[in-house]
């Protein structure tokens, strides 16, 4: 398999767009014409240049309003054919995309059709040129592939072939089923795009909108597989138009559809074990059982601030590491290190955001299956030396400068706690904190489904939908990842506007990954008066809010009473209840917040964010953060 991304897809000038994808580790690239014609250098050179990148060129597109046109448009469509041609042979490509005609004068009927492409099939080998027919989903007579392979069966040329696409396909709702019936050596090339279900004009959908596979919600698996069953062995190319790529870095797009056709492909190989999928192997998709810790940069008062509350929580420090400035916190199974190094990765850490959890650890089935898997996916293992009595523990570089380490069930791995640090004796503490619920990570708006196809692609987690979060000063877009089993959760939040909480944490942080941690308890309750006793202040929330509470919810006079005590947050749904308390804002916007989940409630409390928002952002402005 020839992995391969249209240069339209990437921001840049052309000579950015090649090295972003050569970069990245595509074998080809398409030459979206329009990239051509805005370069300065002659096709010859274009060529050249491209394949001095290491890069084929596996398509030169597009060529529009051929088929069906009559008398003299006919005779000029040809020539301009021709014209193509021409420049095709200087580039050094023999494979050119006609998409389906919108031209107002093009007639109808397929014979006809056909009759032009075998016609033009003969001109076409005369040159060594293949031409691949695309059904546009908004073609003014062709707009199903199922008519565009009928029109190329008919001209029945060896240099006419099928280009299939799967927005094309899909976005008009066609079954990829019936791409099962194609042979594969009369298809020429295969374009892939995803792009999330919105009801809007075909066209402006998919010249603005589309995405990578993976990030929408097109079943661009299915395509795919269909693809493979014909026994195509042609290039897989990626040809996305979209608006935030178009503006994005031409680096991180391009990584990202070599994720994105990477985890596809071995999605595909899985599901049909008797196809040959020219991938290298990987291991599938990791299941996360957990967080096993979580560690902060931070140093001087800050950090004598953060073990405060940490010991206001509950938590108790239970080792101090051999050689290095690092101290362990714990309760139920919640790991929190402290990391006040200055040389190491937290070091730099802390000097660029200030106090930040720099580094996550997570238990997964297998440490080094996780980073194998990330590496075929494009992400760089991550390693730093070692100081005396430390273990190399198998990470990764996760996205936004943080770290992602992995822990497993092995002898070697197991022991790190036990062997790094010194037990200091004082007993875990126990206000009824049991595990890491979830973890929410802050970006802008434009990096999300960068971040979402990260985790998805490497671990077995699903997305939920996307959800709108009203910050009195903005929105805030929220999308949740679960992993299979609920063990890991994590919460992307895309902030549009650095007014917004999310947003200005971004800014006042540059950038830090996280800004929240959740822990679960099994009884709030009990838990906030433990709280209460160690002197902790959660976050105050006003009667208002629990009159509003009361209208919507039946909620008994004694419980409510506490909630108000205690400044519990409330939801529910058909699943259960939910409850959230939230600590005050430190460091510059961080927070933690405390949960109850009663039954399988499966959401995060999101009627309660504009609440929690505007109450931090009282907070914030009487305690004059941000200080930055
Ligand atoms: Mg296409
Ligand atoms: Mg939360």
């Amino acid at each position: 398999m020839k992995t391969s991304i249209a240069t339209v897809s990437v921001s840049g000038s052309l000579r950015e767009k090649l090295q972003a994808i050569a970069a990245a580790g595509f074998d080809g690239v398409e030459i979206f014409e329009q990239d051509f014609i805005a370069d300065e250098s002659s096709p010859r050179d274009v060529g050249r240049l491209i394949r001095d990148h290491g890069l084929d060129i596996t398509l030169f597109q597009p060529f529009r309003d051929f088929e069906g046109l009559p008398g003299a448009q006919r005779t000029k469509a040809f020539d301009r054919a021709e014209r193509k041609f021409d420049l095709m042979q200087e580039l050094g490509t023999d494979l050119v995309l006609f998409c389906s005609s919108v031209h107002p004068d093009a007639l109808g009927g397929i014979d006809r059709a056909a009759e032009d492409f075998a016609e033009l099939g003969e001109r076409a080998a005369a040159r060594g040129i293949r031409v691949g027919y695309e059904a546009l989903a908004w073609g003014r007579h062709v707009n199903d592939h199922r008519d565009a392979w009928e029109i190329v069966r008919r001209a029945d040329h060896p240099n006419i072939g099928l280009i299939l696409d799967s927005f094309h396909t899909l976005g008009r709702g066609i079954d990829p089923e019936t791409i099962r019936r194609i042979p594969g050596d009369r298809i020429f090339f295969v374009q892939l795009a995803d792009a999330p279900r919105i009801d809007m004009d075909l066209l402006y959908w998919s010249r603005h909108f589309r995405n990578m596979p993976g990030e929408g919600d097109l079943d661009v698996r299915s395509f795919t597989r269909a693809v493979a069953a014909t026994g195509y062995t042609g290039p897989i190319s990626l040809e996305i138009f979209n608006d935030q790529f178009r503006g994005g870095n031409p680096a991180s797009v391009a990584r990202d559809g070599y994720r994105s056709l990477i985890y596809l492909m071995d999605d595909v190989r899985r599901a049909e074990p008797e196809l040959t999928v020219d991938l290298p192997d990987m291991p599938a998709r990791v299941a996360v059982e957990g967080t096993a810790f979580v560690e902060f940069a931070s140093r001087g008062a800050e950090a004598q601030a953060l073990e405060h509350l940490l010991e206001t929580l509950g938590f108790a420090q239970t080792g101090k590491h051999v050689s290095k400035d690092l101290t362990l916190w714990q309760q139920g199974d919640i790991r929190i290190v402290i990391n006040r190094e200055r040389q190491d990765f937290a070091g730099t850490a802390f000097n660029v955001h200030g106090t930040n959890i720099c580094d996550i650890g997570l238990s997964v089935t297998s440490a080094c299956d996780t980073v194998q898997r990330a590496t075929a996916l494009g992400s760089e293992p991550f390693q730093q030396p070692l100081g005396p009595g430390q273990l190399d523990i198998p990470a990764i570089r996760g996205l936004g400068g943080s770290l992602l380490h992995f822990l497993d069930g092995s002898d070697r791995l197991s022991a790190v706690w036990a062997s790094e640090f010194a037990a200091t004796g004082t007993a875990p503490g126990a206000h009824g904190l049991e595990s890491v619920d979830h973890i929410a990570q802050t970006m802008t708006y434009d990096e999300m489904l960068s971040w979402s196809l990260f985790y998805t692609s490497l671990f077995d987690m699903d997305r939920a939908p996307m959800v709108d979060v009203i910050d009195p000063d903005g929105l805030v877009r929220s999308q949740a990842l679960k992993a299979a089993g609920n063990g890991f959760r994590i919460t992307l939040n895309g902030a549009e506007t650095h007014r917004t909480l999310a947003g200005s944490f971004l800014a006042e942080s540059f950038g830090a990954p996280v800004q929240h941690v959740a822990f679960a308890t099994d009884d709030i309750f009990a838990t906030a008066q433990a709280l209460a006793k160690s002197g902790f202040a959660s976050l105050p929330m006003t009667e208002n809010y629990y009159a509003d509470l009361v209208s919507r919810f039946d909620i008994p006079e004694d419980q409510l009473a506490l909630m108000k005590q205690h400044n519990i947050l409330y939801d529910c749904d058909d699943a259960g209840a939910f409850f959230q308390i939230y600590s005050q804002p430190f460091a510059g916007g961080m927070f933690f917040e405390i949960l109850e989940r009663r039954g399988p409630y499966d959401g995060y409390g999101a009627p309660n964010a504009p609440f929690r928002i505007a109450a931090q952002k009282r907070q914030m402005r009487a305690k004059g953060m941000p200080r930055r």
